[in-house]
């Protein structure tokens, strides 16, 4: 390929040389058999959309629960209505256990210590459409558990199903547990349905602890009993304020609705007065959400509360609530509010540029950095602009896995990549770009480009159900974000954002697929990108340029690129003449797009070239002994 261009004066050109080594270069993407079976059955289509006869199945959950710090036990009811809206007879429901992962036999990814350890969820009764029936576990699993059902659920039917258990909070906190003796972060803690989908059936995939979700997009009810003093923050729409906060504290709420500037609901001094909540012996606290993947819920007698709420649809002039549960200790925290507003505005205006989907946005005082819809459990850390990025992280999740019922557990990159991708260009947004560049490259992508062991190098698309540390970490968060920067070069910012705005159009409230995302892209982008999706999600391609030669020609210089790594990364060139100017040239990775090893950058003109440096930016190069030429004295 040829490509002609003019930059100050100077003509500079483009060749594609030599078919890469590195990099199958497929034109058709191999699809696991279940997934093309979808394709053929019409549930997912071959433009990128669902297809004609794209079902899922969805439940209703009404959940109580009651708590009573400092005792550990946590006691909980639900009433499940599971709709199946697949073409299938369904013989079996298997129910996600996933806090059972805290048993002491239970197979996890790392180890654990006696304050992990717990008896996990211990079911107390169940019934089936109301009949009572006893609960029986299989021994050889325990994060997912068969239900037999005595009569299958035909196809458009319901069926409800009823759970009593208990389960003791763990005293070390991660994802959830207990965050100090009257401080409790909940997650999981229900039994649920596990998914039943187009393309596998039933997700039977185990909790280890490092992998994460996937769920249907439920209508919850949840309802928090807790002593009168305990404040409760949960995914969902308050029910009643006026029945569970004293009267000037349900009044702040309400203001905080309509307020830009942060409210300060709880502080220190009102805890100390000890008239925060309704004066009865035990409060409960109720909860609704529609259309949503999972519930969280954050209690305590003693952390504050601030609030205030921000614009996020200009159009239908809709606000949405954000608000920091925190210990009053936590200087980072008094900021959150402020932090958690520019985020949720950023990202409807932004990237995605889709207004923020739910109603609230709680960010939560833990030990953990973790999205949970309309929740995020994030530690505080040493640097105020890591707790920053970290709450950045965790609120652009809502889109990805949220909103996007993506599969998480097997195909991370399709969540973690773009919170890491939203968390960079979100960080330029409030701060000098190379600032931002610098933390997107220290704490994500140099474990990646430093890592030459073998299991860095996996193809993206290997579901990572099969992965352990450092591949887990490397495809779901570094070589899956820094893919994205490179579609997003390669397509440019408005085109890439019409195909991401697409694409969560066709699949927001759905279960898009690797493929549907290729697709969408390919379909919206209106050119087949194959080439590019073969070379970042199925080679072992890594990136690596190199500048191999820097040869005079009649009329000027040929800079010879080479891609040792083999991923079709930007080429940029900041090239020195002997007048002092220098020039920096940029190719998108289109010039990779015929799979070439090398690419020939001709500099035309009379000047002398004195230097040629590779600037990867973020692109961070394996080895950077080979980025620099200098002529000769
Ligand atoms: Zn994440």
């Amino acid at each position: 390929m040829l490509n002609l261009n003019n930059m100050k004066g100077f003509s500079l050109w483009l060749a594609g040389l030599v078919w890469g080594a590195c990099s199958a270069y497929a034109q058709e993407l191999h699809m696991p058999r279940n997934i093309k079976q979808a394709f053929s059955k019409g549930t997912r289509a071959a433009d990128g959309r669902p297809g004609r006869h794209y079902w899922q199945n969805r439940a209703r959950y009404d959940i109580a629960i009651e708590l009573r710090p400092p005792g550990r036990t946590i006691e909980g009811r639900e009433h499940i209505t599971y709709f199946n809206e697949s073409p299938d007879t369904l013989r079996e429901l298997p129910v996600k256990l996933i806090l059972n992962v805290h048993r002491p036999g239970a197979a996890r990814d790392s180890d654990a210590d006696p304050a992990y350890f717990s008896r996990g969820i211990e079911i107390d009764s169940l019934a089936i459409n109301g009949v009572g029936r006893p609960w029986k576990e299989a021994g050889a699993y325990h994060t997912i558990q068969d239900i037999e059902l005595s009569e299958p659920l035909s196809p458009g039917d319901s069926l409800t199903l009823f759970f009593q258990w208990h389960y003791e909070i763990a005293l070390r906190s991660d994802r959830e547990g207990m965050i100090d003796s009257t401080t409790f972060f909940l997650a999981y803690f229900y039994p649920k349905i596990a998914v039943y989908d187009d393309y596998t059936g039933w997700d039977r995939l185990e909790f280890f602890d490092l992998q994460e979700f996937y769920s249907d997009f439920n209508d919850y009810t949840l309802k928090v009993t807790v002593p009168a003093g305990y404040l409760v923050w949960a995914t969902g729409v308050l029910q009643n304020p006026t029945a569970v906060l004293g009267p000037v504290y349900a009044e702040r709420l309400e203001a905080a609705g309509r307020s830009d500037t942060v409210i300060h609901i709880v502080t220190a001094a009102d805890l100390a007065a000890g008239q925060v909540t309704a004066q009865q012996r035990t409060n409960t606290w109720i909860w609704q959400a529609a259309g949503i993947p999972d519930v969280a819920v954050a209690v305590s007698d003693h952390f504050v509360w601030d609030a205030a709420s921000v614009l996020a649809d200009s159009a239908g002039q809709r606000r949405v609530y954000v608000q920091a549960a925190y210990n009053d200790t936590a200087a980072a925290y008094r900021q959150a509010v402020t932090f958690g507003r520019h985020a949720v505005s950023w990202l409807s205006d932004e990237w995605p540029g889709i207004p923020f989907p739910y109603p609230s946005m709680t960010v939560f005082q833990g030990y953990a950095a973790m999205e949970y819809p309309m929740m995020a459990n994030v530690m505080v850390t040493p640097a105020l602009t890591i707790t920053r990025s970290l709450m950045d992280h965790e609120i652009a999740h809502t889109y990805f896995p949220f909103y996007m019922g993506v599969h998480e557990t097997r195909y991370p990159f399709m969540d973690e990549g773009w919170a890491v991708f939203f968390e960079l260009l979100m960080g330029r947004s409030y701060k000098p770009a190379q600032e931002a560049d610098d933390l997107f490259k220290g704490w994500w992508v140099s474990s990646w480009s430093g890592n030459t062991a073998a299991e860095a190098d996996l193809p993206l698309i290997t579901p990572a159900n099969m992965l352990r540390n450092p591949a887990y970490w490397i495809n779901a968060y570094i070589k899956s974000s820094v893919s994205l920067l490179a579609l997003k070069d390669l397509l440019g910012d408005d085109l890439f954002k019409k195909c991401l705005q697409e694409f969560i159009r066709r699949w927001q409230g759905k279960h898009p697929v690797p493929w549907d995302f290729f697709n969408t892209f390919s379909n919206v982008a209106g050119r087949n990108i194959n080439w590019f999706w073969s070379n970042w999600f199925y080679s072992s391609c890594y990136i690596d340029l190199a500048i191999e030669q820097v040869a005079r020609t009649p009329k000027g210089f040929d800079i010879t690129v080479g891609n040792t790594g083999g991923l079709f990364v930007p080429v940029d060139l900041l090239v020195h003449f002997s007048d002092n100017s220098t020039v920096t040239i940029h190719r998108t990775p289109a010039v990779w797009s015929a799979g070439q090893q090398q690419v020939v950058v001709a500099v035309t003109g009379k000047k002398k070239i004195r230097s040629v440096e590779l600037q990867p930016g973020v692109f961070l190069d394996a080895d950077e002994s080979n980025n620099k030429w200098a002529a000769a004295l």
